[in-house]
């Protein structure tokens, strides 16, 4: 069928990608010792992790500075 493309299936890890949850403790830096070896192995590996984890960062920083703004205008 043309027209008919796939990005996914594409990438050399395809045992399960990091849950939202864990993508976020590893963002936080607060992932479990026992897990970071292996978060750290997949997001390596990779590209679409890799995407998340720079797109959750944004966006966590995007949460702070709101947050910190926030805070500011209250005092
Ligand atoms: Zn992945």
């Amino acid at each position: 069928m043309p027209g008919c493309t796939t990005i996914h299936g594409s990438s050399p890890v395809n045992s399960g990608h990091i849950s939202d949850e864990d993508l976020e403790l590893y963002c936080l830096g607060r992932s479990p010792d026992a897990r970071l070896p292996r978060l750290e192995e997949h997001i390596l590996l990779c590209p679409s992790c890799q995407r998340r984890c720079q797109d959750l960062q944004t966006y966590l920083d995007t949460i702070r500075r709101v947050l910190r703004e926030e805070r500011r205008s209250i005092q």
